[in-house]
């Protein structure tokens, strides 16, 4: 699994992970979130209403939710399960509260914090992409702070400054523990 705050990086990072190691497929969170322009619905994510979550959550369908940012995200066990009985490794991208569940869960996971190279270029990368309003980009930077400090609690933390040197470290350590035959990343 992938964690590390809002902004670092996580998604191009996957991206270029899933292009890289072929037989790596990306679990689909489910969110209350609203879509973004160009998010489509059991790509990006699964998009639920509250009250559909809350159902969810109730029918005991997640292996990890938690809230971030006023809504709710969480990994299905549906996304995990069947491809983990076909062999298939499983790529996660998490908020540090949902990869702590994770953990718990499923100790066998690898789990990689992302980090930025500053508290300074996070901010910039938050602000920068724009898909954000101001009051939730300073909501996710007050998030941000405390996710930092999580850091030490992860196996393997790579720092993405030059993405090719993150894609790189983050390939080599995918395909180190695929080597060693576990099926959760
Ligand atoms: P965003 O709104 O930017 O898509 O996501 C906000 C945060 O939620 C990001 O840190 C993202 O990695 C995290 N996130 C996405 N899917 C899940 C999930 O299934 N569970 C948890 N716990 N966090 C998630």
């Amino acid at each position: 699994m992938i964690t590390g705050p809002s902004g670092v990086g996580k998604g191009t990072l996957i991206r270029a992970l899933l292009a890289r190691i072929p037989p790596l497929e990306l679990s689909v969170s489910a969110t209350t979130r609203a879509p973004r322009p160009g998010e489509e619905d059991g790509a990006a994510y699964h998009f639920l209403t509250p009250a559909a979550f809350a159902e969810r959550i109730a029918a005991g369908d997640f292996l990890e939710w938690a809230e971030y940012s006023g809504n709710r995200y969480g990994t299905l066990r549906s996304e995990l399960e069947r491809r983990l009985a076909a062999g298939v490794p499983v790529v996660l991208e998490i908020e540090v509260q949902g990869a702590r569940q994770v953990r718990a869960a499923m100790p066998e996971a690898v789990a990689v914090f992302i980090a930025p190279p500053s508290r300074e270029a996070l901010e910039a990368r938050l602000v920068g992409r724009g898909t954000d309003r101001p009051d939730q980009v300073a909501a996710r930077l007050r998030t941000a702070e405390g996710e930092l400090d999580a850091q030490e609690e992860f196996a393997h933390v790579v720092v993405n400054d030059r993405l090719e040197d993150a894609v790189s470290e983050l390939v080599g350590i995918v395909r180190r523990q695929l080597d060693c035959s576990s099926t959760a990343a």
